[in-house]
């Protein structure tokens, strides 16, 4: 299906959030898995910035996320669930390091509540979710009583100063407005309070081998796709000092990657013999994602970055 078919009120056309200039060019155009519909992914030839544009509005995108989308649903017993869950314990032992005890911590776009599930085991601080999915927040308030907002950041009108840290994982790519976003962070955070971003990497290994092709694009969910360049400028002028960058291996979307261009290339044949060796697959993709971390090219990136004084 092509953008012409779709009423115009649920498309939009936008300038750069980094530059605010109009001047792009198109890179390729990617197919929605869910409803077939085409998205031109663009490139800001000021700054660099890659977007989708034109792209769902805010109130129509919801029906691109189907109820099973992974950060709404529980862990399964599959392999790739047994990747997040470990990732996940991961990231809370992580921010335990960096965040002390007894402190304000929020995690915006927290889904059903699996990282501050996983990290009230590691950290005594008061934790504090906001999620716009309502089935989300219902899982969350049901499993584990944490207080999460229903919405999105700004609607939660928290007071000024108020957390020490603010968590945005695989988030900042599906909103719509991320400077604006990022400018109520600043207004939230204490002095020389924390902000953690983690984002696929379109300067990364996988990306400029697969192209299109590359899971991390997840179109038309993911609205920005950042390199380190781009995002950590974004962060700057929003009133941030960037700590450092990790780089974030993901096998999960070393696999996929794979899947999605067998299938778009229609050779069903792989594709079934790919799925059929999951695992095997998986653990050999684990072994070359350590040798892609090692030239800091990896699919993701986590950036710590502080409010600055
Ligand atoms: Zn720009």
């Amino acid at each position: 299906m092509s953008l012409k078919n779709i009423s115009k009120q649920n498309i939009e056309q936008v300038k750069c959030d980094l530059c605010g200039r109009d001047n792009t060019k198109t890179l390729f155009v990617v197919s929605d898995k869910l409803l077939g519909i085409h998205f031109p992914v663009v490139k800001c030839l000021n700054c660099g910035l890659m977007y989708l544009n034109p792209r769902p509005t805010e109130k129509s995108i919801t029906q691109y996320y189907w109820e099973t989308y992974f950060p709404f649903k529980r862990y399964s017993r599959s392999i790739i669930d047994s990747i997040r869950k470990y990732r996940v314990k991961k990231y809370a032992k992580f921010v335990a390091r960096i965040c002390d005890n007894n402190k304000r911590i929020l995690e915006i776009g927290c889904g059903n509540g699996k990282f501050l599930i996983a990290l009230r085991k590691s950290s005594k601080s008061a934790l504090f979710g906001v999620e716009p999915s309502q089935t989300a927040v219902s899982q969350i308030k049901e499993e584990s009583g944490i207080n999460v907002f229903p919405g999105v950041v700004k609607e939660a009108h928290f007071p000024d100063n108020y957390f020490d840290m603010v968590i945005m994982f695989q988030v900042i790519e599906h909103l719509p407005n991320p400077r604006s976003t990022l400018e109520e962070v600043h207004r939230i955070l204490k002095r020389y309070g924390y902000v953690i971003c983690s984002t696929p990497n379109v300067d990364s290994t996988e990306f400029n081998f697969f192209g299109k092709y590359w899971y991390g694009l997840d179109i038309p969910r993911h609205l920005y796709f950042y390199s380190e360049k781009t995002l950590n400028r974004l962060l700057y002028q929003s009133g941030f000092v960037i700590k450092k960058v990790y780089p974030e291996p993901n096998p999960i979307s070393l696999y996929e990657s794979v899947r999605i261009f067998l299938k778009e290339q229609n050779l069903q044949l792989f594709y079934r013999l790919v799925s059929l060796l999951k695992i095997p697959l998986l653990t050999m993709i684990m072994v070359i994602n350590c040798w892609i971390l090692l030239l800091g090219k990896s699919t993701r990136m986590c950036i710590v970055a502080r409010k600055r004084g």
